[in-house]
């Protein structure tokens, strides 16, 4: 249930839940330009969603285009408490993407081979 799985992509952090489900935080844009951001929990076994918005956008003089936050940190800090709570309390079970099949058994298209080592001659 705790096994290491691949993360899906953009997931900045994972909370395991009391059933072994997980709370993913991601970031992603709000509106299209990117001018509003916002950290967002989900839990994967309940599907309870949290967003917390990054308030105070400012333009990046250097990078035209580019938006800064001043509140990013406190976004993530937000979600991450949401998300710690959130996953201590939950007990509901992420539902399963596919059906669970057994894994295809791969046949070794060739025996493995055992190194050979001499075996070394006791000289003693
Ligand atoms: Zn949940």
């Amino acid at each position: 249930m705790t096994a290491q799985t691949a993360w899906p992509e953009n997931v900045i952090a994972r909370y395991l839940t009391l059933a072994g489900a997980t709370v993913d935080l991601t970031h992603r844009n709000e509106t299209e330009d990117g001018k509003k951001k916002a950290t967002h929990a989900a839990c994967t076994g309940c599907k309870a969603t949290t967003t917390k918005t990054w308030a105070d956008s400012y333009p990046n003089y250097g990078r035209p285009g580019v938006t800064e936050f001043q509140n990013q940190g406190v976004g993530d800090r937000s979600a991450r408490a949401w998300a710690q709570e959130h996953a201590e309390t939950c007990r509901a079970l992420a539902a399963p993407t596919a059906p669970v099949a057994a894994p295809e058994p791969q046949a070794d298209p060739e025996p493995r081979r055992r190194l050979w080592f001499p075996t070394r001659r006791k000289t003693a």
